[in-house]
Order: structure tokens, then sequence, then C-alpha cells
């Protein structure tokens, strides 16, 4: 049998070209830029991602300015605090950090979040302009994967797509996005009866399911593109939601875990940013 000789559809460079790009848009421009990322409570998962925004920040000099209330915070105190960052002027972006505590009313804290300051794709009108195919913002994950897939030439229009997974934060804007730009949109999920034969039937599979290595070799079939959005710890070890070593010299491409969608993820969001800084 011939080896197929699997493409790596290598994020962590094609991020890096993107970094270079924000740095210099941000070289160029006069004013202060910052990030605000508001956290209520202290979620240990949550600091990984913080940790990651502030570092690629560093990098290409934006001030990442990390907001920490107390979980016990009152919906008012919330919402004062989103205002003001509203009103700051050298405040370019603001995140809310999910998950919060369940005694507030995460939706309308984010639209609390003024729509040219939404760099995470997520207040109502961001939404609404995402489903009827109208420019807007667009999460962080979903344009990380259309910036993957647009760097390596890989054409979506009239192509199968699979989505697996229809989380709020990645399955179903990705899926939406990928409708605008031409795909035929499958989503699976939990209840979805014959995953095998929907991975298959697929030319590009989109996994974010986040189960460790959960689609292995027997789910794929030779042409097709993977793009593994899952982040998952495995015995100390980050996997994604494919069986990487399985699927190679199988598939036609494929991102790594780490390395894939990931950093395409971080360095999007500082694209929605600097797209705000002539708004
Ligand atoms: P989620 O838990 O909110 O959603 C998971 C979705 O997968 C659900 O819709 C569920 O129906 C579906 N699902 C779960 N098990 C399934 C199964 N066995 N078969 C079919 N469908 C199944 O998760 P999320 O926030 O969308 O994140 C998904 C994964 O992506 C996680 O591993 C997360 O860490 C990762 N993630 C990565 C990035 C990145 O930048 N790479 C960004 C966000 C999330």
């Amino acid at each position: 049998m011939n080896r197929i000789m699997t493409v790596l559809l290598d994020g962590k460079k094609v991020a890096g070209e993107l970094e270079a790009h924000i740095r210099e848009v941000v070289a160029k421009s006069s004013r202060k830029l910052t990030l605000v990322i508001i956290q209520i409570g202290d979620k240990e998962e949550s600091s990984v991602y913080i940790k990651q925004k502030k570092k690629f920040g560093e990098r290409v000099g934006i001030e990442v300015d990390h907001v920490m209330i107390p979980e016990d915070v009152s919906m008012d105190e919330a919402l004062l605090t989103i205002a003001k960052q509203n009103e700051n002027e050298d405040v370019l972006g603001i995140i809310l950090q999910l998950p919060i505590p369940k005694h507030l009313d995460s939706s309308a804290l984010i639209d609390a979040i003024s729509l040219q300051k939404d760099v995470d794709g997520m207040t109502a009108r961001s939404v609404k302009a995402l489903v009827e195919g109208k420019s807007g913002m667009v999460p962080a994950t979903t344009r990380g994967i259309l910036a993957l897939l647009e760097h390596y030439k890989i054409e979506v229009s009239g192509k199968r797509v699979l989505v697996v997974g229809r989380s709020t934060l990645v399955g179903r804007p990705t899926a939406l996005a990928l409708i605008t730009a031409g795909a035929t949109v499958t989503v699976a999920h939990r209840a979805t009866r014959d995953l095998v034969e929907e991975v298959k039937r697929a030319d590009i599979v989109i996994t974010a399911i986040g189960a460790p290595k959960f689609f292995d070799s027997s789910y794929f079939r030779e042409g097709q593109v993977v793009i593994d959005v899952g982040i998952n710890r495995q015995d100390g070890v980050l996997v994604g939601d494919v069986d990487f070593e399985g699927v190679q010299n199988l598939v036609a491409s494929i991102t790594p875990v780490p390395g894939g969608v990931g950093p395409m993820t971080v360095a999007s969001l500082f694209l929605n940013l600097i797209d705000t800084i002539n708004k």
C-alpha cells in the first residue's frame, strides 16, 4: 500500500506570521492599545488562557489588562466594571472570561460590552451578523480555523464540511462562518447517530468535542482535511480530539495539538483587536 504524506497544518508557524503583522500594525499606531480581560472568580483553567493572551500582548506591544473581580460580585457591580471599560478610550477590546459564577446573567453581561470592543464576537449583535452572513466580529477560534485553511489554500466553497461539536464558543460560530464561505455544512454532536459515516462523508472535518484521541483512524479516509480544535490533557500531555499518530499517512492534512488551532486562536483574537483601531 502506498503511504500518504500527510501535510501538517502548522498553526504555530502561521500564527507567527500573523504575530509579525500585528506587531507592525501596533508599531505604526500612535494610540495606547489595551485589551481588557475581565475575570470573575479565579478558576484555575481560565488562568492558562489569560496567561497566553498576556504573553502574546507583550510580544506585539499591546497591553493586556487582567481585571479580577471577586466571585460574589453583584450583577450591578459587574455591569459597572464593564461600563467603565467601555468608556476608556485606551481600551480597544473587552473580553469577559467564561465561565462566570452561576448567580450572574452571562448574556446580559456579554451584551453590556460595546459592539466596537466585542473582540470575542459574543454579543447578540455580533452573533446576529454572523447568522446573517454579514461582516462583524467573529469568535477567535473560528477566525483562526478559517485563516489556517486560507493559508494552506484549502478551498471551502462547495466542500462538504463536518463540524463535530455545537458549543456557542466553537462549533456553532464555526459552522455559521463556513456556510457563509460556501461550504455545505453538517454539525454533529452527542445525539448524532452514525458519527463514523458522517465523518467519512466529509471533505473537511473539524473536531471540537473535548475528548482525548476520540477519533481514531477508523473514522477517516484518504484525502480528508482534519482540523482538530480539541485541547485535552491525557496522562499529563496535551492531545487533541483526534488520534494524531493513528491518522498520519491516511488523511491529506491535519493540525497538530498543540501547535495547530490553539496558536491561531490567540493570534486571531489580536487580529480582531487591531481591526478595531480605526473604528
Ligand atoms: P463544549 O464542551 O462546550 O462542547 C462540546 C461539544 O461536543 C458539545 O456540543 C457536545 O455535544 C459535543 N460532543 C461531546 N462529546 C461528543 C461525542 N462523543 N460525540 C459527538 N459530539 C460530542 O466544548 P467547547 O468549548 O466547544 O470546546 C471543545 C474542545 O475544544 C475542548 O477540548 C476545548 O478545550 C477546545 N477548545 C480549543 C480552542 C483552541 O483554540 N484550540 C478554543 C476553544 C476550545
